[in-house]
C-alpha cells in the first residue's frame, strides 16, 4: 500500500446485516476495544484493536478511549439554503415557504452570500457528525456552484442541484421550462463525477412545476439515469389536494412524476407521508427511495411516516434533517424524533435501526453504500466518532448501560453536536484539532 497508514482506536459498530430483515440486536459487529485503519482516505479495515494492530504494527495511532467509531452520517434531504431562517415559528407548508423560505432563497443570487452560507452550513453539519448530504440548492446557478465548491474545498461528498421552479413561486424565483433543462444540464456537466460531487436534477414539487418543466426535466433526467433525481412527495393534505386541482388528469401525486419521466431508481422522495395503495407498490416496483424527515414533519405538522412498513417490504428509506424544515441539524436529534415517530405509530425503532438508518440506511437510499456509510474496506474513510458521556445527564444513564445499545441509546435522544468527539473526511479530522 502507498499511503501511511493511521489507526483509530475506540468501540466499533459495523452493520453485518440490515436491522430491520432480521433481529436488530445481533445486526452488528461491536468491538468493545476495536479499531479503524485509514490510508490515503480510504478504510483498509476494521475489527479488533490487537487484531488491526498486529497487521499495522508502524501505524500512526490516535485513541479515542471510550468513544464510538461508526460511519460519518448521511443526511439524505436538506435544504442548505435554509440555515439562516431554520427555526422560524409557526406556519403551514404553504404559508411557510411563502413567508420565510422564499424570502430567504431570493438571495442566493450573489455568490458572495450563496458562498458565505454554503460553507457555514457545511462546517455545521461536519461539527455534528454528518459528512455526506443531499441538498436541494435554489434556483440560481451560484447556489449550486457555491455548495459544490465549499463541499470540494472540505473532500465531502455531496450531492446537490438547481432546485426548479416555474410557477406559484414569487417572481425572481422562477425559472422556466427550458431555462431549468439548460442550466441543469450545463451544472451537470461541470460538476457530476468532479471529484466527490454528484449531480442531482431537482424539481422542488409539482406545485411549483408546470407539466412542460416536469417533463423537461424527466427528458433530462433520461440523458443522465446515472444521476439522482429529488423531489418532495405527499408531505400534507393541503398540499395533495392542491396537486389535485393542479393536475387533474394524475391519477395521484406519484403520478404528475411517474408521467413525466420523474419516476425511476435514483429517485428520492422526500417525506411520502400520505401515501396511496397505487403510490406505495410503484415506489417499490421501481425500487427508489423514500426520504423521512421527522422533525420536518413534526415541525411542521406533517404526519407520521412509515418508517417500519417501508423498512420491512425492503423499500429504500433515507433518514434527513430536511433543514429548514426540519429543527436540527443533527442526525442525532434525528434520530431521536424517527423514535418518537415510529412510537406514535405504535412500533419503538431499535437504536440499531435509527443508527442504521443514519448511515447506511441514507447512503443506501443515494445509492452510495459502496463508497460509504459503512466501514467496509474499500470505502472512504468519512467516519464520526460518538462521546457517549458528553453531558451530565447522558454520562449517569449511560453508565448503568449492559451493553452497546443501551448505551449508545441516551445519546440519540439526549445528544447534539457536543456528542460528536471527532469527524473525519476521507481520514482527515476536520472538526477539532490533533
Ligand atoms: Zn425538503
Amino acid at each position: 500500500m502507498s499511503g501511511k497508514v493511521t489507526v483509530l482506536l475506540g468501540q466499533v459498530v459495523q452493520f453485518r446485516d440490515d436491522p430491520f430483515a432480521g433481529p436488530p440486536e445481533t445486526a452488528a459487529r461491536h468491538d468493545r476495544r476495536g479499531a479503524v485503519a485509514v490510508a490515503d482516505g480510504k478504510i483498509l479495515a476494521h475489527g479488533p484493536a490487537e487484531t488491526v494492530l498486529a497487521a499495522h504494527p508502524d501505524a500512526r495511532r490516535i485513541d479515542h478511549g471510550d468513544g464510538v467509531i461508526l460511519p460519518g452520517f448521511v443526511d439524505a434531504h436538506a435544504h442548505y439554503p435554509q440555515t439562516a431562517m431554520i427555526a422560524s415559528w409557526g406556519k403551514r407548508l404553504i404559508d411557510w415557504l411563502n413567508t420565510y423560505t422564499f424570502p430567504e432563497e431570493m438571495k442566493f443570487g450573489d455568490p458572495a452570500y450563496a458562498a458565505e452560507i454554503a460553507a457555514r452550513y457545511l462546517d455545521l453539519l461536519l461539527a455534528n457528525g454528518t459528512t455526506t448530504v443531499a441538498s436541494f440548492c435554489t434556483i440560481h446557478p451560484e447556489s449550486v456552484e457555491a455548495l459544490f465548491q465549499a463541499a470540494e474545498a472540505r473532500g465531502m461528498c455531496v450531492a446537490a442541484g438547481k432546485t426548479s421552479m416555474d410557477r406559484n413561486a414569487p417572481e425572481g424565483l422562477r425559472d422556466t421550462a427550458q431555462s431549468a433543462y439548460d442550466d441543469s444540464k450545463a451544472l451537470l456537466t461541470r460538476w457530476h463525477g468532479r471529484g466527490r460531487a454528484a449531480y442531482v436534477i431537482t424539481p422542488r414539487f409539482s406545485p411549483t412545476s408546470s407539466a412542460d418543466q416536469l417533463a423537461a426535466l424527466g427528458a433530462l433526467w433520461a440523458e443522465h439515469p446515472d444521476c439522482l433525481m429529488q423531489t418532495h412527495l405527499s408531505e400534507q393534505h393541503e398540499e395533495i389536494a392542491w396537486v389535485r386541482e393542479l393536475f387533474p388528469e394524475a391519477r395521484d401525486y406519484l403520478d404528475t412524476y411517474e408521467s413525466h419521466g420523474l419516476l425511476g431508481p435514483g429517485g428520492l422522495y422526500g417525506h411520502a407521508i400520505h401515501l396511496e395503495p397505487r403510490e406505495i407498490d410503484r415506489l417499490r416496483a421501481v425500487d427508489a427511495s423514500l426520504i423521512h424527515c421527522p422533525t420536518s414533519n413534526t415541525f411542521i405538522g406533517s404526519g407520521l411516516f412509515a418508517t417500519i412498513d417501508h423498512c420491512r417490504a425492503g423499500q429504500r428509506v433515507g433518514l434527513a434533517t430536511d433543514t429548514g424544515g426540519g429543527s436540527s441539524f443533527s442526525m442525532l436529534r434525528t434520530m431521536a424524533a424517527a423514535y418518537e415517530v415510529g412510537q406514535l405509530r405504535g412500533t419503538a425503532l431499535h437504536p440499531a435501526q435509527l443508527l442504521w438508518l443514519a448511515t447506511e440506511g441514507s447512503a443506501r437510499a443515494l445509492r452510495m453504500d459502496d463508497r460509504l456509510g459503512t466501514l467496509a474496506p474499500g470505502s472512504n474513510a468519512d467516519l464520526v466518532v460518538l462521546d457517549l458521556a458528553a453531558t451530565p445527564a447522558i454520562a449517569q444513564r449511560q453508565a448503568q448501560a449492559n451493553d452497546i445499545w443501551e448505551a449508545v441509546f441516551p445519546t440519540i435522544m439526549m445528544g447534539d453536536d457536543r456528542s460528536v468527539a471527532a469527524t473525519y473526511v476521507q481520514g482527515r479530522r476536520v472538526n477539532a484539532s490533533e
